[in-house]
């Protein structure tokens, strides 16, 4: 038991795949802010629905049919409950966050956005909420402009004012950057972009897994996340969107089940969240992804959150004692992920001796390369912890970077 009431020991037994061992060694995964692993519930949850109830959804009359809609709008409603929209045709099934943002922005952002206008991002972005606003704004002749962030890793908010002028059409922020740990004031952020009449979208990728989220709370008008590191599938991923805004956008893609009625000459399309969701959706992937919800919430999302910022705590301390390691990110809130270089050591070479211990990190420039460029380091190594991560995962990280050093002393 942790301090934080979360039974990691019962957790860990929960997860099939963390029980092996990798090149001789027991596994030790620091790489959940890449992707989470899975429950076993969310297996369960998954091979249920193909043995049981495979169909295609909203098209037959025949009862697997119905029982597939039924698991897939029974998924939709338990992503509402999760982040508390206040419908369930607020949430639409995407892909990913990835894919979530190039919807909003080739529809939200092709009505809104035109030449001259601008989009405000930050630098603490992934790729993923900096290339979809590149591609609209060169579509559209529009300018892309970002609240930068300081040696802390924190954003720099002084100049947020000047920075939402009356050409901003939206300002898309992450709630936890991937590379460092940020966690972004978003509550904030919106406050003073709705004040400017700036709708705001929110990447969640990397927040969802750590604490409540509550949509109606931040009031944000968008919010993204992925299913693969909510500890569900790969391949299905969440967009909510407020509902006005959501009905007054065109759709993405053109295809079966996201129209009401077609003629060679026109097409009426469907309402909200079908509209989204042209073609066959990833079923599974949606029930999957429902199943980790429940999982998450059984356990209480807030006794996860107490215990991923006790383990948080626990690693920056233990890395400090580490000669030579070198942090990044000492902003004001934090969650999830440690960054850190070491003096004259690759971050590749720290990654591969720690994976022939055991010890699975990420390292690389965390499609982040504009923040990385801003610290002055092309690639960091990043660990990265979860609900069934302990102080003896850490532990053996650092053991392994004690390797390191011995390695290229
Ligand atoms: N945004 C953030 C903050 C992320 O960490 C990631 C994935 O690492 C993404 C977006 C992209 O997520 P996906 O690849 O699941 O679409």
């Amino acid at each position: 038991m942790s301090t934080s009431g979360l039974d990691v020991a019962r957790v860990r037994a929960d997860f099939p795949i963390l029980h092996q061992e990798v090149r001789g060694r027991p596994l030790v995964y620091l790489d959940s802010a890449a992707s989470g692993q899975k429950p076993q519930a969310v297996l369960d949850a998954i091979t249920h629905f193909y043995a049981h109830d495979n169909a295609n959804v909203h098209r037959g009359v025949h009862l697997l049919s119905e029982r597939a809609t039924e698991a897939f709008e029974g998924a939709r409603e338990k992503v509402r409950r999760f982040l508390n929209a206040r419908e369930a045709k607020e949430i639409v099934f995407v892909r990913g966050t990835t894919e979530a943002i190039n919807l909003v922005a080739q529809t939200f952002g092709r009505k809104h956005v035109g030449p001259g206008d601008e989009v405000l991002i930050t630098e603490l972005e992934h790729h993923a909420n900096i290339v979809p606003w590149q591609m609209l704004c060169e579509q559209q002749g529009a300018r892309l402009k970002y609240v930068p962030v300081d040696a802390h890793g924190d954003l720099v908010l002084d100049g947020l004012e000047a920075l939402l002028t009356p050409r901003t059409r939206i300002l898309a922020v992450t709630h936890v950057s991937n590379a460092l740990g940020t966690v972004v004031p978003v509550k904030e952020l919106v406050r003073r972009a709705h004040a400017k009449g700036v709708p705001v979208l929110v990447d969640g990728a990397q927040a969802v897994t750590h604490f409540p989220v509550d949509v109606q709370a931040l009031d944000c008008d968008f919010y993204a996340f992925s299913g693969h590191k909510l500890f569900g599938p790969m391949g299905i991923g969440v967009l909510y969107g407020k509902k006005e805004l959501l009905e007054a956008m065109p759709p993405y893609q053109g295809g079966g089940d996201m129209i009401l009625s077609v003629t060679m000459e026109k097409t009426v399309y469907n309402r909200i969240p079908h509209r989204f969701e042209a073609g066959t959706p990833d079923v599974a992937g949606a029930v999957g992804l429902g199943a980790a919800i429940d999982y998450l919430e059984a356990l209480g999302r807030e006794a996860i959150a107490a215990h991923d910022q006790a383990l948080l705590a626990y690693a920056e301390g233990a890395l400090g004692s580490v000669p030579g390691v070198r942090r990044l990110g000492h902003g004001q809130e934090r969650s999830g992920v440690v960054s850190f270089v070491m003096q004259d050591i690759h971050p590749h070479d720290i990654g591969t001796i720690l994976d022939r211990e055991g010890v699975a990190i990420r390292t690389g420039h965390h499609c982040a390369q504009p923040l990385m460029k801003c610290f002055g380091v092309a690639a960091t190594a990043r660990a990265s912890l979860a609900l069934y991560n302990t102080r003896e995962d850490v532990d053996a990280l650092v053991r392994g970077l004690h390797k390191v050093r011995e390695v290229f002393a």
